[in-house]
């Protein structure tokens, strides 16, 4: 694939507040009471959120729990247990399990024997497909060769290293400091445990970030040669987090920001990195980039996935689930989490059941997202309407978008260009019906 050249007038331009669409409508609309049924039978993908960390990184936004008691962890897996004993009962038994996903939080603060004994639950109380991708995500800072071998023992295949920059001052700044040598000695070992696919995560726009230093973080994380990178924008949300007041005085302005991101496009795509959409990278080879050209990629809470059609099941604190034409989230306070599973209740906190219409718009935005293409009569058969005209004015609504070269409407579809994936959310916003009040889109994070 050539390298994507992009122009800062158009970065400023789609600069707007969107959703990210890791679900239809966006949780902000999980307003009701959860109400829970059997789920079908079909492929399952678990989620599992451990929320503790040992310290706070300050431009963290995750839903974590800062901690120096490591009992705590076992404390939390016996609350687990109980909610998968619980969640089971509404997983019919026909059902295969082809994915598991650990997130947090940092899922290594777990003790090693707490990493088995996670695998085995999990084994023991959902069933499990003769092929599963299985994924962590790993704190270098706190990985052992142990953890490692037990992760490899629990039947994890793919991991993802949170590594964001590599720059000495900005890791003092957001209070994260980990050596380029001690993210290349997690990545060796991960690699040499048998691991099919590793990840990096990026950030940009952090605090005291110059092109300079973010370009030399891409030159040393380009020598340790990952299967994949996620480049995600630095969220800055200090009325949630309020420790992200600490460097504000310090943060890149929009067009550094700007310049960033578009160093990190050329850049990657250059090394011969593909460009899935949004923040995700992979190389040619990677199950990501095949997915996407096979037209099996698909969105979730935890962002671009390689298996489509599946029924995400979110376990933990604040995680959600999706099934059935509805979502349901987890509390997201500990004390009421542990409180609901000691009365032997699922620990729901709100929930959506889905509208025809948002199934039908769902669709249309997970093609848009996922597959970069729209064939009309294809997905007219997959939801049961006519594609054309029932999307007659959102189609319409695409001719700024075609001239300046983000997608091409073509007689039987519409496609985006190498370009478009970097704007995908704005083309999405297109076909949503929430948008219509102008109101909800201050809630949402820019587009890039
Ligand atoms: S970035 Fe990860 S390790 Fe750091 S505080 Fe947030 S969840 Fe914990």
């Amino acid at each position: 694939m050539n390298p994507i050249t992009v122009s800062l007038d158009q970065l400023r331009k789609y600069n707007v507040a969107g959703p990210r669409y890791t679900s239809y409508p966006p949780a902000n609309h999980f307003t009701q009471t959860p109400e829970i049924e059997m789920a079908e039978d079909g492929p399952l993908s678990l989620y599992f959120h451990l929320p503790f960390c040992s310290t706070q990184c300050l431009y963290c936004g995750c839903t974590n729990i800062v901690t120096g008691d490591q009992s705590r962890s076992a404390e939390y897996l016996g609350y687990l247990e109980r909610e998968m004993k619980l969640r089971a009962t509404y997983i019919a038994p026909e059902s295969e399990t082809v994915q598991i996903q650990l997130g947090g939080g940092t899922p290594t603060f777990l003790l090693p024997e707490e990493i088995e004994q996670l695998g085995g639950m999990i084994r023991s109380y959902f069933p499990m497909g003769k092929t599963i991708e299985a994924g962590v995500e790993v704190d270098p800072r706190c990985l052992t060769a142990e953890k490692v071998q037990a992760l490899r023992n629990a039947g994890f295949n793919r991991a993802s290293l949170g590594v964001q920059d590599t720059d000495p001052v900005v890791q003092k700044t957001i209070a994260r400091i980990q050596t380029l040598e001690k993210v290349g000695e997690a990545n060796q070992a991960l690699r040499e445990s048998g691991m099919e696919s590793i990840n990096f995560d990026l950030i940009y726009g952090l605090p005291g970030q110059t092109i300079e230093s973010f370009s030399q973080t891409i030159d040393d994380v380009l020598t340790l040669s990952p299967d994949r990178f996620a480049v995600y924008s630095y969220a800055h949300i200090p009325w949630i987090k309020p420790f992200q007041k600490s460097f504000e005085d310090q943060l890149p302005d929009v067009e550094i920001k700007l310049q960033l991101l578009q160093l990190a496009i050329e850049k990657l795509t250059e090394a011969g990195y593909v460009y899935i959409g949004m923040d995700h990278f992979s190389k040619p080879d990677d199950a990501m980039a095949k997915a996407l050209n096979n037209g099996t990629l698909q969105r979730n809470f935890q962002g671009y996935s390689t298996l489509k059609g599946v029924e995400l099941h979110g376990m933990g604190m604040s995680s959600i689930s999706h099934f059935g034409g509805r979502y349901h989230q987890n509390h997201k306070e500990l004390d009421a989490y542990y409180a609901a599973l000691r009365n032997n209740e699922l620990p729901l906190l709100r929930g959506y059941t889905m509208t025809g219409e948002d199934k039908i718009r769902y669709a249309a935005i997970m093609h848009i997202m996922c597959n970069l293409y729209i064939d009309y009569a294809q997905l007219s058969a997959e939801i049961g309407v006519d594609f054309a005209e029932y999307f007659k004015t959102d189609i319409a609504s695409l001719n700024d978008l075609e001239a300046d070269g983000l997608l091409h409407r073509e007689p039987g579809g519409l496609r985006v260009t190498p370009l478009g994936r970097l704007f995908v959310r704005i083309i999405a916003m297109r076909f949503d019906s929430y948008l219509q009040n102008e109101q909800s889109k201050g809630r949402y994070s820019q587009t890039v």
